[in-house]
């Protein structure tokens, strides 16, 4: 069975291979992926994401002109209210209407510039993950099928989605608090001083306290946030995998073990998540503890001031009315700090599948393959996947144009590794792999796919309609050639027995068709494709005899004329290809026809009686 291949098919792309595969370039089994080495740090995060914002310069400098009026704005309205108190409760003076027209004006300024800047970020931030997120999707889909086997698929998706989603809220509220925040301060504090240097200092008091408790906090928020979201990531890749795999789980009556292990993941994030938000959650308190401390400073000790004559009543409503506008910052950029720190984790999980190397392009003299005969050769071909021994040793054979290889051998022979060396899934370490005589080294590899098309046994199908999904083989196809491939495929009575009949909806797994129906799909699909080379891997799970028989007869059609691989599990198809390659532990140990390979008593005649497996 093609056990890796299912990978590239999640998230497929319409190409013109009947079972498209992500184009691209896999990087020689002896590369690094390179972003292991690179150190993870925040303040690299931090210049990559601005380099996201910095292409919506324009609307970001229109936030930054509302932030910085509102900023205006609220330090003026407690500004005005103190004079207020001085000029017309002190020294009774005149002008009231006038002077709460000027305070209406400005808190109402003050409102539609908040309004304005939230909005405005709102574009901003929903625009840069937007590309983010359409970034990391054709990045996942260029990326090599080493990447793939290496992960699970719930994990990677989740970095599109939740730490996508991260990003998105922190930009919204995190960048113009932040930013105001620091406005505000630098505000308040130049006024303060301007009114009474004495009193600011006074102030200040507190501020040595509200530092070495935000720091005392976010020390400890800061990892276990990030050990919130790596808990989640992992929660929502074994999700994914329990539930894809529910036959499997249910088969082996595995639920109790499941539930058991999901139990542990889901208590991991309960855990961090606990700890990350009690924590932080009790910054606002802090600060709201030293707030009040500094309100009753202000008060006493400027009573006293004002008493003294070196103050005015109105400075001190002014300044009681601004240390909390002062702390309010502080603490604003505590919370905040918090939020960004979550986003800077997300985004730093998304960058990090960014900085993954993609499947290598092709070499620029590279060319595009037409018209070709189909005829195959693998000469000297030795491979190892990273970190192993040896995989495939020394494997030579020759394919003749519309001849058929098939493959056997045990389970871990190699097979499959044979096949993903044929498409460029992965190069040969030493050897070379040739069609029509050109290494395959110098095709491009969306061009030497383009040319094979590939009949799993577990289909890949998606969510749409049977045309659609027999037309995936050949994307310009009219109704008629996806018909009449239908009916090549012997698929067609079986589908207009179906209520809609081509136009009957498909589920995202292909559920609610038989498994031999799903086949005859997708040899439908490959017959469309009309490809010089074919990949089989023959089911071996055992189907219905009627649907059998119309499988056979429909690859027979398929397999006609063209360069086929089968990794083949029925005698009847081993006995009619043209060759038989045994493979045992990445090596040929036998090649011929079957009545030769027959006469040799060896494994393939051990086999063929029954004493040996050919998985
Ligand atoms: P077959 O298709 O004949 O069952 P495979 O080609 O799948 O055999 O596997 C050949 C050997 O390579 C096995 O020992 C298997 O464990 C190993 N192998 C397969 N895929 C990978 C991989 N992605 N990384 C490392 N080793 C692998």
């Amino acid at each position: 069975m093609l056990k890796l291949w299912k990978e590239p098919f999640l998230y497929p792309k319409p190409g013109t291979a009947a079972e498209a595969l992500p184009h691209g370039n896999p990087p020689a089994a002896s590369d690094k992926p390179k972003s292991k080495a690179k150190a993870k740090n925040a303040s690299g995060t931090l210049r990559r994401m601005w380099s996201y914002l910095i292409a919506y310069k324009g609307r970001l400098f229109s936030v930054i002109a509302m932030v910085v009026l509102s900023s205006a704005f609220s330090l003026l309205g407690p500004y005005l209210a103190g004079t207020a108190i001085d000029h017309y409760l002190i020294n009774r003076g005149s002008g009231f209407i006038r002077f709460l027209a000027a305070m209406a004006a400005v808190y109402a300024l003050h409102s539609l510039t908040m309004w304005l800047q939230s909005v405005w970020m709102i574009t901003v931030s929903q625009q840069t993950v937007y590309r983010m997120r359409v970034q990391l999707f054709e990045h996942l889909h260029r990326l090599p099928i080493p990447y793939f086997s290496k992960r699970q698929h719930g994990e990677l998706m989740s970095r599109v989605t939740n730490d996508i989603e991260n990003v998105s809220s922190s930009l919204n509220s995190s960048v113009i608090q932040l930013l105001s925040s620091v406005l505000l301060l630098i505000g308040t504090v130049t006024v303060m001083l301007t009114l009474s240097p004495a009193l600011t200092l006074l102030t200040f008091l507190v501020v040595p306290l509200m530092v070495l408790g935000m720091k005392w906090i976010t020390e400890r928020t800061g990892k276990l946030f990030k050990a919130q979201q790596r808990n989640l990531g992992d929660l929502n890749g074994y999700i994914e995998e329990t539930l894809s795999g529910q036959r499997i789980v249910k088969a082996f009556s595995q639920e109790r073990t499941v539930i058991e292990a999901f139990r542990e993941r889901n208590e991991r994030i309960r855990v961090s998540g606990f700890w990350a938000q009690a924590i932080s959650g009790f910054i606002p308190k802090l600060m709201n503890a030293l707030n009040n401390l500094s309100f009753a400073i202000i008060a006493g000790i400027g009573a006293v001031f004002a008493l003294n004559g070196a103050i005015t009543v109105g400075v001190i409503v002014i300044f009681a009315e601004y240390s909390r506008q002062f702390t309010r910052p502080l603490n604003d950029l505590a919370n905040q700090w918090n939020t960004l720190l979550s986003a800077v984790a997300g985004a730093e999980r998304v960058f990090d599948v960014l900085a993954e190397e993609e499947e290598r392009t092709d070499e620029s003299s590279a060319v595009e393959l037409s018209g070709i005969r189909g005829e195959v050769v693998f000469k000297h071909v030795s491979f190892a996947y990273e970190g192993r021994n040896s995989t495939i040793q020394d494997v030579s054979f020759r394919v003749k144009p519309g001849e058929t290889l098939a493959l056997v051998g045990p389970t871990g022979a190699g097979k499959t590794t044979l096949i993903q060396l044929l498409c460029r899934f992965y190069d040969p370490s030493s050897g070379s792999v040739t069609i029509d005589g050109m290494d395959t080294r110098e095709i491009k590899r969306e061009s030497l796919r383009s040319q094979m098309a590939f009949v799993l046994q577990d289909p890949f199908l998606f969510e749409g309609t049977i045309r659609e999904n027999i037309r995936y083989g050949k994307l310009d196809a009219s109704d008629e050639e996806v018909e009449r491939a239908a009916m090549l495929a012997n698929a067609h009575s079986f589908i207009v027995r179906m209520k809609g009949g081509y136009d009957a909806m498909l589920k995202m797994d292909g559920s609610g068709i038989s498994q031999g129906q799903k086949q005859l799909l997708a040899i439908a699909r490959a017959i469309l494709a009309n490809p010089s080379i074919l990949v089989l891997d023959e089911a071996t799970s055992s189907i219905d005899t009627v649907t059998e028989i119309k499988i056979q007869e429909a690859l027979q059609r398929l397999m006609e004329g063209r360069t086929s691989f089968v990794i083949a599990h029925r005698l009847n198809t081993i006995r009619q290809a043209d060759q038989i390659v045994v493979l045992q532990e990445g090596a040929i140990v036998e090649k011929g026809s079957h009545e030769t390979l027959l006469g040799k008593q060896g494994y393939y005649s051990k086999m063929v009686k029954g004493h040996a497996s050919n998985d």
